[in-house]
């Protein structure tokens, strides 16, 4: 395996590091003036440099390139993703908003270009992996598994005094800033409800959620005669990441392995749909489909960048959330072009909403 191609918005000393421990063929850096500032001279000479957003997709088609991973965060992450499909690559998806903005196009657009979409995300990646334990007609349901974040015990009192420093100490995944609060309102489980829907092709109620702290049950799969197949593994990215990019083979890896020589437990509970109105939200977009999830992604992070700059509390993110979605022009069938208008009206209501 080689890599042919890294990117990166703005980190351009990390990338450089990158280019020359691993010597792609390409760098990209999508932020021109970050590519301006930065002193290249020490770029290998092999490496050619290539600036800004458009270069992804020129080079996500070239012919030497087989698996495209999709890790761009946030809706940015959706052209590289639809580019890499439309020339019937590989795309190993860590970037969930690809599916949870255009779903049933991202899908549609991977079969007509007989492209595969491998999840990422360690829970579809259990549900991914589980799913092989018996044929898709005998499937009942799946059920993804969440850590509850650090405030799973908290009363709704409680949850509307979280400061920002409490929201980022996360105790369990090592993440950036949005995703960990995404993670402590359970937002996150929202949009891979929506997620879970569009890859696997699920009914909404199909799919159900269950909190479990330890993190090592990924997710779980149950089948029709009642026989529930589960993945697990420490928290750690390795393993998906790698899973994604062996499959169908399975291979000895650098992934943390569980240690059976020590007693743990696990504990699974169901989670409180009242205090974590998110994923209700979640679950109320998965059953809309078209253009719900989109909005409710893009109004999720115009609210945790307020949040996080200080703009609305902790308990204002979902209602902020709500508000733009129950406000916003249904289209149970839109264009691409339309998502993306979507999502830039979503994110200008939401900026209104918290007032910023
Ligand atoms: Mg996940």
């Amino acid at each position: 395996m080689r890599a042919v191609a890294l990117t990166a918005r703005s980190n351009t000393g990390l990338l450089e590091e990158q280019a020359r421990a691993f010597r792609p063929r390409w760098i990209v850096v999508t932020d021109q003036e970050a590519a301006r500032q930065h002193d290249w001279s020490g770029l290998p000479a092999e490496v050619e440099l290539l600036v800004g957003p458009d270069a992804i997709p020129r080079m996500v088609a070239d012919p030497e390139v087989g698996i495209v991973v999709s890790a761009i965060v946030g809706s940015a992450g959706l052209q590289g993703t639809w580019a890499a499909l439309e020339a019937g690559k590989t795309v190993a998806l860590a970037n969930k908003e690809s599916l949870v903005m255009g779903g049933p196009l991202i899908t549609r657009l991977a079969r007509q270009h007989h492209a595969h979409i491998l999840p990422i995300d360690s829970e579809h990646s259990a549900v991914f992996q589980a799913l092989q334990a018996g044929r898709r007609e005998e499937l009942k349901r799946v059920i993804l598994t969440a850590s509850g974040g650090p405030f799973r015990t908290y009363t709704s009192e409680q949850l509307s005094g979280v400061t920002v420093e409490e929201a980022l100490a996360h105790p369990t995944w090592d993440m950036g800033p949005k995703i960990t609060i995404d993670s402590a309102t359970l937002m996150n489980k929202a949009l891979e409800i929506i997620e879970a829907r569009w890859l696997f092709d699920l009914e909404p109620d199909q799919i159900g959620v269950v909190i479990h702290p330890q993190s090592i049950v990924h997710s779980l799969v149950e089948f029709v005669d009642g026989s529930v197949i589960a993945q697990l593994s420490p928290p750690d990215m390795k393993l998906p990441i790698q899973y994604a990019l062996t499959w169908p083979q399975r291979r000895p890896g650098v992934a943390e392995k569980l240690d059976w020589s020590r007693a743990w437990r696990l504990e699974l509970e169901p989670p409180d749909w009242e205090r974590f109105g998110a994923l209700r939200l979640g679950l109320e977009a998965a059953r809309a489909g078209g253009t719900a999830g989109a909005v409710l992604n893009a109004a999720n992070e115009t609210a945790v960048a307020a949040f996080l700059a200080g703009g609305i509390g902790f308990a204002g993110i979902v209602p902020a959330c709500r508000s733009v979605l129950e406000n916003h022009h249904f289209d149970p069938n839109p264009t691409l072009k339309q998502v993306l208008e979507l999502d830039h009206w979503a994110r200008q209501e939401a900026t209104r909403w918290v007032g910023a």
